[in-house]
């Protein structure tokens, strides 16, 4: 068995060793969502002091307000009720080492991981690769107030988001864990 398999199952059977959630309603009892980085140094629960139950939060490469998180927001407020949304990228983010055109390059020449080094990404070369990648958009970042601001008022000015929903714009500071306000950012997610 793999390495991390085992380790997840034996997490797994100490977390349920003294489980006493199961009685949680489905919606967020806290009633507000994050969107936010998949980054494995981000902990949602732990730096906005959330429990099982509180509050929902979706995770992506860069915490984007793709088409997709905004489905996720819909539902959210739609069927369980979130009020309150925080859109939370963060420092270092992985997202602003590359673009389109570089992440379409490497997966040209291969699947395989890429690398990086002083002089930006490297693919093994090793091929086959795919072209596909050319035809996603990958969402970048370059500058991580413009991407925080630019995804509230994507969210804000979607038809299906409603206007009594505010929207806080953060960056999450990998340092030291703080977040830190995107003026321009909740600006744009209040609620005239
Ligand atoms: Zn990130």
């Amino acid at each position: 068995m793999s390495k991390i398999l085992n380790e997840v199952l034996h997490a797994n059977r100490n977390y349920r060793a003294d489980f006493d959630k199961g009685d949680l309603p489905m919606p967020p009892g806290r009633r507000f969502a994050i969107l936010t980085c998949m980054d494995a140094r981000l902990d949602p629960a732990k730096y906005a002091g959330l429990s099982e139950g509180d509050a929902h939060v979706i995770r992506n490469a860069g915490g984007r307000a793709s088409d997709d998180a905004i489905r996720s927001l819909v539902i959210s407020y739609k069927l369980l009720g979130t009020r309150e949304w925080f859109v939370i990228h963060h420092t270092d983010c992985g997202m602003e080492t590359f673009t389109n055109e570089i992440m379409s390059d490497l997966l040209s020449k291969s699947l395989k991981t890429a690398s990086i080094d002083s002089s930006g990404w490297h693919d093994s070369c090793e091929g086959p690769g795919s072209t596909d990648g050319k035809f996603i958009n990958w969402l970048t970042i370059k500058d991580q107030a413009e991407s925080v601001t630019e995804d509230v008022v994507r969210i804000k000015s979607h038809p299906l988001v409603p206007a009594d929903i505010p929207v806080y714009g953060f960056i999450y500071d990998v340092k030291s864990g703080q977040l830190i306000e995107v003026p321009s950012a909740t600006a744009a997610g209040r609620v005239e």
